[in-house]
């Protein structure tokens, strides 16, 4: 894994400084992929484009923010910098609070956000939690759902099998079938065999895939 250079930003609310870190290049060795199209590559780290200041609390996109300047930790230039506040992923909470104020100003960004909470849910699973606090968060998580469903690009692959993915997780899973069953990419018959296989099984939720013919990696990025 070599890491890229580190961006540097300043809060449009605030200008309190803020980094992230990017990648020059990774690999998936030692990845997990998730029915749910996540995947966790502990030598493909992942960077967050919205973030929340923790000095004012504003929540703006990173991917549309200019940078004020970048470093390399082999020559660090600024130590302040250094030390700034790290960009850090969103909690389900602030992701909803993105939603209700509007950030989201096209359909590529309410996308990334209703994915990001429909992931963010999900999460608890992968870390042997409950889904669900209690009845009226499996009703936002519900709503959350509905309307991520039409935002999927159904011309490409994987948002299709996360399509498929989230009608399992409602239950539908004739409409998950279909949907697989519609999907000519012969890459990804392994994942199509192990999802229809959950659907027979009535199984729901998030599960992860393990290809047991190759030791591919993240096919479903
Ligand atoms: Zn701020």
């Amino acid at each position: 894994m070599i890491p890229g250079p580190v961006f540097v930003y300043s809060c449009p609310t605030c200008g309190n400084v803020i980094t992230r870190g990017s990648l020059m290049s990774g690999n998936n060795f030692g990845s997990k992929i998730f029915s749910d199209g996540k995947s966790i590559s502990p030598m493909l780290p992942e960077f967050p484009k919205l973030t929340k200041c923790k000095k004012c609390n504003s929540l703006f996109w990173l991917s549309n923010l200019k940078p004020i300047g970048t470093f390399y930790w082999s020559e660090i230039k600024n130590i302040e910098w250094v030390f700034a506040d790290k960009a850090q992923f969103l909690e389900i909470d602030d992701y909803f609070n993105a939603i209700d104020k509007g950030i989201a100003k096209n359909k590529k960004e309410e996308l990334y956000i209703r994915q990001q909470i429909w992931w963010g849910y999900n999460d608890n699973l992968r870390s042997g939690k409950k889904l669900f606090k209690d009845e009226s968060d499996e009703q936002r998580w519900a709503e959350n759902i509905s309307k991520l469903k039409p935002l999927f690009d159904q011309s490409d692959s994987n948002q299709r099998i996360m399509l498929a993915e989230i009608n399992r997780n409602l239950g539908d899973f004739e409409t998950c079938i279909g949907i697989i069953e519609s999907i000519d990419d012969e890459e990804l018959n392994w994942v199509k065999e192990i999802i229809i296989d959950e659907c027979k099984k009535k199984n729901k939720w998030l599960i992860e895939l393990k290809d047991k013919t190759s030791p591919r990696g993240n096919l479903l990025k």
